[in-house]
């Protein structure tokens, strides 16, 4: 592995999975081109987040194409590669949300609904057995609220925006949220449970896409 991240050898297998995350879902049309970003939380106290760098293509990173970001998505390693713009929702994930893996992908389902939901600022996902891949959940006799966030390059306020939302005492943003014209942002206690929200919560806008 090239790069700067070489005297951190722990690093090598979540590097791996992610190199490997990022080919099934180009694969899969969630992440194509340089869309989308990944991250692993490395260390919660102080924050450590394992990211894609960004500007490249999901579908063939290699190894030295990531970065370690601190509480603030400031570069905590050294590194010839910038963290993406969007670090900070990241951040705010693994800050506030408990996360252990944090995903965000761009698919055409997600992207159509989140422009269809956008006004009324969430959509409503109701009855059905998928909804049992989400953690805590344990019967589709239940009801998810996705909230949709309008797009912005001002990915500090939405960060803002998003982890008050995860603060929210009576109902709290959980599971995931879409950014309208964009895509999907989703996490999990570790990378396997993250990878199983992306893929229940493209099968339900699948299904909520085809049915509108
Ligand atoms: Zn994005």
């Amino acid at each position: 592995m090239s790069g700067m991240l070489t005297n951190s050898d722990g690093l090598s297998p979540m590097i791996t999975e992610l190199v490997e995350t990022g080919r099934d879902f180009h694969r899969r049309g969630w992440s194509l081109a340089t869309s989308s970003n990944y991250s692993v939380v490395l260390n919660h106290e102080p924050l450590r987040l394992l990211l894609t760098a960004s500007g490249f293509d999901k579908g063939r990173l290699n190894p030295s194409q990531f970065v370690v970001v601190d509480r603030d998505g400031i570069l905590a390693e050294p590194s010839p590669h910038k963290a993406s713009a969007e670090t900070m929702l990241h951040v705010v994930l693994g800050r506030s949300a408990g996360a252990g893996a944090i995903l965000h992908t761009h698919s055409v389902w997600g992207t159509l609904l989140s422009e269809a939901y956008v006004s009324q600022g969430s959509l409503r996902i109701a009855g059905y057995e998928m909804l049992k891949a989400f953690s805590g959940i344990t019967t589709h006799e239940t009801a998810v609220t996705i909230d949709v966030f309008p797009n912005s390059q001002d990915i500090a306020s939405l960060a803002q925006r998003v982890e008050s939302r995860l603060k929210d005492r009576t109902a709290p943003l959980r599971h995931g949220f879409l950014i309208s014209g964009h895509g999907l942002y989703t996490w999990g206690r570790d990378l396997p449970e993250a990878r199983r929200h992306v893929e229940a919560f493209e099968f339900l806008f699948e299904i909520l896409g085809r049915k509108l």
